[in-house]
Order: structure tokens, then sequence, then C-alpha cells
């Protein structure tokens, strides 16, 4: 923290001048639009603490919360930070992260681990039984694997299109919340999907957009429900993209205070999550 400049007059005993205060600002050329690059979160698996980062990719990765001694981490397990996006390598210091998944006790090894990595490894396993122990359970129920809800069919993780591109929302639309800071230091609570904005529009759609995929002949054909936003202006689905409130929508020098909830949707890896039936038309098959 930078020491208030009245505690430190010049030689000759005369005050320095006190300089503006600063607010803490997020870089116009920063990659990354969130105040504190690190959110902290718990692993779904194991309950573990993990630092959840940015990455150059589109999707964030879990680093286990603290810096490692190169000389215990293989290069192929390093990562490092800049301007507060990860990358899956080391910076050439003698310190380095790791992902969260190389030590999750919940996880299977991907390969023989060096000692170091086994040990840390132990003791987070030894932190998920004493959860269990306590709690009963790692963490509060995964959102990642929570089922649709069939009372109505709305899922909990709806997929959404907008920008030519389809993503997997962390929650229901309803409770997608502004990620923006307010004035007073704190997240806006507004959700995006404010009063007067126009909803998307509950549309069933093939599993993948992309006909002339190869990876197509592998899926299902069954149609799937999916929240489009296509049909909105574009600056419109861009701050339905960017998690903004309208308010927040047109103050880009507000940063972030978290991660936006969407990420690009995988037809394979998440086919689990999607619904088949509309949730504004419960039970169109039957
Ligand atoms: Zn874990
Ligand atoms: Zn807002």
């Amino acid at each position: 923290m930078r020491p208030h400049p009245a505690a430190f007059p010049h030689q000759d005993g005369t005050p320095t001048p006190p300089r503006p205060r600063r607010t803490l600002t997020v870089a116009r050329d920063s990659p990354s639009r969130l105040l504190r690059c690190a959110q902290l979160a718990r692993c779904r698996q194991c309950g573990n603490r993990v630092d959840r980062h940015t990455t150059a990719g589109p999707h964030p990765v879990s680093l286990h919360p603290g810096e490692l001694s190169v000389v215990l981490v293989p290069a192929h397990y390093r990562w490092h930070l800049a301007s507060g996006v990860a990358y899956p390598a080391g910076d050439g210091s003698r310190w380095c992260r790791i992902a969260h998944s190389t030590v999750c006790p919940m996880t299977a090894e991907s390969g023989p681990l060096p000692d170091c990595l086994r040990a840390l490894r132990r003791r987070l396993a030894l932190r998920t039984r004493r959860l269990i122990d306590t709690t009963g359970s790692t963490t509060q129920p995964s959102p990642q694997y929570t089922a649709p809800d069939d009372s109505d069919c709305r899922p909990q993780r709806p997929v959404g299109q907008l920008l030519h591109t389809r993503y997997l929302a962390t929650r229901p639309v309803e409770q997608i919340q502004c990620t923006a800071q307010t004035r007073h230091r704190t997240r806006c609570t507004q959700p995006v999907l404010a009063s007067g904005t126009t909803p998307g529009r509950w549309t069933l759609m093939p599993p993948t957009p992309h006909h002339h995929s190869t990876r197509q002949l592998a899926l299902p054909s069954r149609d799937i429900a999916v929240y489009d936003l296509t049909h909105l202006a574009h600056s419109e689905q861009i701050r339905r993209r960017t998690q903004r409130c309208p308010t927040h929508a047109a103050t880009t020098a507000a940063p972030d205070l978290a991660l936006a909830d969407w990420e690009p949707f995988d037809s394979l890896l998440h086919h689990a999550l999607t619904a088949t039936r509309l949730p504004t038309n419960p039970r169109p098959h039957h």
C-alpha cells in the first residue's frame, strides 16, 4: 500500500504537497476487465479452494492458490499469470502456478506426479475427507451436474445463442447478474435481464449449429432447447455476453468483479446438460 504522503515530510521539515488519491482502475489495454484477476471459488468436485482465472482461450482455469518453486514442478504442469490472464507455461521465473485439476483428489491422475505434487494432492484429499465428515458433502450441489428441473422444464444451465455462438450458462437466465463494480465498490445487483429489456426466445434447435461439423455424426439428432437472442440488436447481444445491466452497459470504465456466467457450449461435452423441451411449453412431445 502507498504510504500517506503527509506522513513523510521533506528533510527540511516542510510537508510534501498531498497527492491526489488514485482509484484502482483497469488499464485500457488490459485483456481482462476484472479488477481482481483471481476469483475465489471452491472446486465443485473436492471442495478445496481454487483461484479462477481467465485464459487466452475461451474457458477459465482453476489454479491452485499460491505459487510453487519451479524446481518441484515439471515444465508441463506449470502455469503463470500475466496481466491477470493465466497461461499454461512458466514465465522463466523461479516460481509458477499449477492447475487445480493436476492435484484435485477427486479426479484421476493424468500421469505419474512428482513427490511434491503427490504430497499436495494427499493434503487436499485430507481436507476433502474432513469436509465430508463435517458437512456431509464436499460442496453445495454442483450446478454443472444439476439435472433440468422437470417441474417447469427450466434448464438450470441454459444453452444460449448470441453473436453467432452457442454458450452454456452456469445458472438460469433470470439469475444472471451484472458483473460490474458499482461506485460503492460492490458488485452490481441488477439482473442482466432487467425489467424493460427484451427476453430471448426459447426455441428447439439442432444440437449443433454447424451442420458440416464432423462431430455431428456422433451426436443424437434430437433438438435441444436454446435461449435464442439473435433477434436482438448487436449492441444488446454484446451487453448480454459481457453480462452488464443496462446502466453498466454504457459504463466501460467500470471494472468487473466476477467472471461471466457464459462459457462456449460444446455439444459433445455438455450434451447431458441440455433440455429437449421448451420451458414455456413443458410437455410438447406428450
Ligand atoms: Zn478439486
Ligand atoms: Zn450493473
